[in-house]
């Protein structure tokens, strides 16, 4: 039975994720700025993130994973964004990258790929290769058919020998599985695109210069080099030929995490700035009592419930199966960033300068917000793609 409704399952999961991120994170917002390049504070976050079982939260227990639900899942994410929205991002991108070996791994494969990345022991991550650095949005749209991948995968013997350059992968250089997209022949579409999994400290992976970017610096993001990588065959994921249709199908499902990401940032700058409202006195009177103010308030509060439920809606399509699940998910990833870049903007303003100050929290939720729009689809190719489903 899938519902609305939090089972008691479900509501420890969210209890224990909110735990973790008002004791373990919340406590060391405000210094994860000056991280970005060590990431010395997110390594022990993790570390204490694994411990708690949230790296194998969505694996099979059979592989030491938590077997949690689509809609547990959305709960946990929300409550890491609403404290900080980087470690919902670096621990959700290790479920990004789970989602392929989960969708098309053999029995062999899950064994080994899923049960370390389940490890409550080390903070095994995992990371997804899919953006190049000449090719972001139209890796993932459909309707080019992975023409512009150029990382190549060629057969040798037993084994696959890959080249190419992907930019921006969430957790570079500090993964232990890196799920790569690529193509053996990028004049063949589809049918040549393929997913292999490398493992960390294979001869020929390489990092280049951690990015310095406006928000999220919890996240590890860097050029990954494959120079003659070469793994053995055991690590295709499927067949030649079906990396376009698992990638749609991990994108799907990830939009959802996305959209929730974003749920929790809204929230987060939601809940702090309508508790100063409460008490800033502004023309005599505490700010929430300005009709204005209130008004905005009450608007966010819609957009952040309406967001959270195009993402439940969208959960409930992908676990049924529904024709129309990739446009809900589409759908829920564009509402909910959207709805999280002008609920964070409009949290900075009703604080005033205070809002704009690196001394309070609300603007790290409005920068957060910004890529939110662009990672997993940027929402113009979305919209489009919503638009022709119509
Ligand atoms: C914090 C962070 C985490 C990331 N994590 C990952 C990761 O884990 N793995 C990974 O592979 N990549 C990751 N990325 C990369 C990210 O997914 C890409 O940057 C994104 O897909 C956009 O690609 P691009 O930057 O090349 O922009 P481009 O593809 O050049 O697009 C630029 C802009 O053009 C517009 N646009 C694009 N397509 C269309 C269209 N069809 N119609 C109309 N307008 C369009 C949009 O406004 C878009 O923002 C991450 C990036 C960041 C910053």
């Amino acid at each position: 039975m899938y519902s609305f409704e939090l089972s008691e399952d479900r509501k420890a999961f969210q209890k224990a994720a909110r735990d973790f991120a008002e004791n373990e994170v919340r406590p060391l917002n405000g210094k994860f700025d000056d991280d970005w390049n060590t990431h010395a504070l997110m390594s022990e976050v993790l570390k204490k993130a694994a411990a708690l079982g949230f790296m194998g939260l969505p694996i099979d227990p059979k592989y030491g994973g938590s077997g949690a639900d689509g809609m547990t899942i959305m709960a946990v994410i929300e409550e890491l964004a609403a404290v900080n929205g980087g470690v919902a991002c670096v621990i959700g991108d290790t479920w990004f990258a789970q989602t392929p070996i989960v969708i098309a791994a053999n029995e062999e494969q899950r064994e080994r790929f899923l049960r370390p990345l389940s490890s409550r022991e080390k903070a095994n991550l995992g990371c997804i290769c899919m953006t190049e650095p000449a090719s972001g949005a139209d890796i993932e749209d459909p309707r080019m058919k992975l023409r512009t991948v150029k990382t190549m995968v060629r057969e040798e013997g037993n084994q696959y020998v890959i080249n190419g350059v992907k930019m921006w992968p969430s957790n570079a250089g500090i993964a232990s599985h890196y799920v790569v997209i690529a193509t053996t022949d990028p004049r063949k579409e589809d049918a040549g695109s393929c997913i292999l999994v490398v493992e960390e400290g294979t001869p020929g992976l390489s990092f280049g210069k951690i990015e310095r970017k406006m928000g999220m610096p919890e996240d590890q993001n860097r050029e990954v080099v494959f120079d003659d990588v070469r793994v053995p065959k055991t690590n295709l994921l499927g067949k030649i030929g079906d990396g376009q249709r698992i990638l749609q199908t991990t994108v799907a499902y990830n939009r959802l995490g996305a959209g929730m990401i974003s749920v929790g940032l809204a929230r987060g700058a939601f809940d702090y700035a309508l508790n100063y409202c409460k008490s800033r006195v502004v023309g005599g009177k505490p700010l929430i009592e300005h009709s204005l103010i209130s008004a905005m308030f009450a608007d966010m509060a819609m957009e952040i419930d309406a967001a959270r439920l195009l993402v439940y809606r969208a959960s409930w399509a992908l676990r049924k199966r529904d024709p129309h699940r990739a446009r809900y998910s589409d759908m829920a990833k564009v509402y909910a960033t959207n709805a999280a870049m002008k609920v964070t903007t409009d949290c900075v303003q009703v604080m005033g300068s205070y809002g704009y100050s690196r001394e309070y929290p609300v603007e790290k939720y409005m920068r957060d917000a910004k890529i939110v729009q662009i990672y997993l689809g940027p929402n113009e190719l979305l919209r489009q793609l919503i638009g022709e489903s119509l």
